[in-house]
């Protein structure tokens, strides 16, 4: 059996969810589970309903108005949805009592754009000759803990899940809610925003799917987000910690977390374009034909990100110093994204969305703490970066050249990732000129371009070993990059990077 998830993107019309339902049917025989998103847009009007019933302002209009406008040109029965828009204005009343969004009330309040779309998508398809029926996951077993904006999956939703999903009628096609879900007192609860992934991923493991397809508005994962850089190539294959990361590092055509699922039972995840079914789109495998591995896989981009240094003379030769400032974010429930040190200070970048108060006050007794705001980070992924000196050079000559800062340079311990920090106000223009410089400016550069000491084509003996001015013009690199490239013209990081401690040891390291 097939998982087949379609974002918010393809269901936002009557138009598209026509093309969904087209694409549905083609699958029929492949017995596939349907996960979808709230239409498009939908859950963003629910949060903003939620806020302006805090202020007293309770209103379901513009949400019924938007669906009814879809409902009307799919010939639907206009009543369909009256069940959900009146629950959801007794919880916009609740919330108005209340007179503040706690999270329990945000929950039931978004979970409505998954229950309506479904019960929409559903009827359509037996408008259209499928036997479809909507589902609420909650009520197919997807049980998760009560963190109610970021659940996580609870264990034994992947037991509960088979057994309900078995009694659903052979021939019927399950059109199931996206990023809802219920903790074990029966609340609501979400996945985390885009979490639609997420449940497909969970079915899919549940289910030992063959495939999860996650449809989308793009032909696949790109080599950055085509609003950014139009001319970005799509990434046929791509293996499981490649798309971890760029995920992670912002790459929103998919959930952070839809890959440990899959993963689990290396069930392949393929991402497909709604409108436009010819393109093979991008295959999510546990292990990549490495003949194929270039240099970089993708850039990828985080907007909105805080950079929180501390420091403190008592963190040089101190044992156990990280371990408290860490302590200090997991009591906080603030997820760190990039980290990098020096002898006596940590710099450690956050999402914008979580408050910082209670973080800081504690970190403020460990030592002298700054936060920059409006920052953003750049991330480049490839599982071609291993072993491949001269990356950085190249990083910092491009963004150098256009007058970019780039601070907290920083290599994952998987060695896959190296991401850095800029303003906010910089960050599509970094994107768009490293994408230039990696993916535009070379073909040869995209296939680890460096025979250098420590790399794996190291092998190199030095009769083959070209001069240095032969590797320059050979790659065509444009001027900065062939002047800051290490093996080029070593030392350069020495010049760009003020300290950092190479250990091995850490979960990220200085480059
Ligand atoms: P959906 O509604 O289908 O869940 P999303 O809006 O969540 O769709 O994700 C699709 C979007 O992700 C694309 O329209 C694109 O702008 C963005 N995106 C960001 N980075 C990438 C990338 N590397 N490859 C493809 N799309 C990307
Ligand atoms: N509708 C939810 C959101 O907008 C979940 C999703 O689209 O995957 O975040
Ligand atoms: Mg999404």
């Amino acid at each position: 059996m097939l998982v087949m998830k379609f974002g918010g993107t393809s269901v936002g019309t009557a138009d598209s969810i026509k093309e969904v339902v087209g694409i549905i049917r083609d699958y029929k025989d492949k017995k596939p589970l349907v996960v979808v998103s709230a239409l498009s847009k939908v859950t963003d009007m629910l949060i903003e309903a939620a806020k302006m019933a805090v202020n007293g302002e309770v209103s379901v209009d513009d949400i019924r108005e938007r669906h009814l406008d879809v409902i009307k040109h799919l010939e639907l029965d206009a009543a369909i949805l009256e069940p959900e828009l009146k629950e959801l204005g007794h919880a916009l009343t609740g919330v108005s009592y209340v007179k503040k969004l706690m999270p329990e009330l945000y929950a039931v309040v978004v979970s409505f754009g998954e229950r309506m779309s479904s019960k929409i998508i559903a009827a359509y398809a037996r408008s259209a000759g499928l036997n479809a029926a909507a589902y609420n996951a909650f009520d197919l077993g997807l049980k998760t803990d009560s963190n109610y904006e970021e659940a996580e999956v609870l264990p034994e939703s992947y037991s509960l899940i088979p057994v309900s999903v078995g009694n659903i009628g052979q021939d019927e096609v399950p059109i199931v809610t996206g990023f809802i879900a219920k903790d074990s007192s029966g609340s609501i609860t979400t996945l985390g925003r885009g979490g639609s992934d997420y449940t497909a991923s969970i079915f899919a493991a549940a289910l030992n799917a063959e495939e999860v397809q996650i449809w989308t508005d793009v032909d696949g994962i790109l080599s950055a987000d085509p609003k950014i850089v139009p001319s970005a190539k799509t990434i046929k294959e791509i293996s499981f910690s490649e798309a971890a990361e760029l995920a992670f590092f912002g790459a929103r055509v998919l959930h952070p977390k839809t890959v440990t699922p899959a993963l689990n039972k290396n069930i392949p995840v393929r991402i497909l374009n709604t409108f436009n079914r010819s393109s093979s789109g991008t295959v999510i495998v546990k292990v990549k034909n490495e003949n194929d591995s270039e240099l970089i896989t993708a850039i990828a981009c985080k907007r909105s990100i805080s950079a929180i240094n501390i420091s403190s003379p008592k963190m040089l030769l101190a044992y156990g110093f990280m371990k408290k400032i860490f302590d200090a974010f997991a009591r906080n429930k603030i997820s760190v994204d990039v980290v990098s040190t020096s002898e006596v200070s940590v710099s450690i970048t956050v999402d914008a969305k979580y408050g910082l108060t209670g973080l800081l006050k504690e970190l403020n007794a460990l030592g002298a703490v700054n936060v920059a705001y409006d920052k953003a980070s750049v991330s480049l992924v490839g599982s071609g970066l291993k072993n491949t000196p001269g990356i950085a050079g190249i990083i910092f000559g491009t963004l150098g050249e256009a007058g970019i800062n780039v601070e907290m340079i920083s290599m994952g311990a998987s060695e896959i990732n190296i991401s850095f920090i800029v303003e906010e106000k910089n960050v599509e223009k970094a994107v768009k000129l490293l994408h230039k410089a990696f993916f535009d400016m070379s073909e040869t550069l995209k296939h680890k371009p460096f025979a250098s000491a420590g790399g794996k084509q190291a092998s190199v003996s030095e009769s083959q070993k070209p001069s240095v001015s032969d590797d320059a013009r050979k790659l065509k690199l444009p001027t900065h990059a062939q002047e800051h490239a290490p093996g080029f013209s070593p030392g350069v990081l020495d010049k760009t990077i003020k300290t950092g401690k190479l250990s091995q040891n850490k979960s990220w390291r200085m480059i």
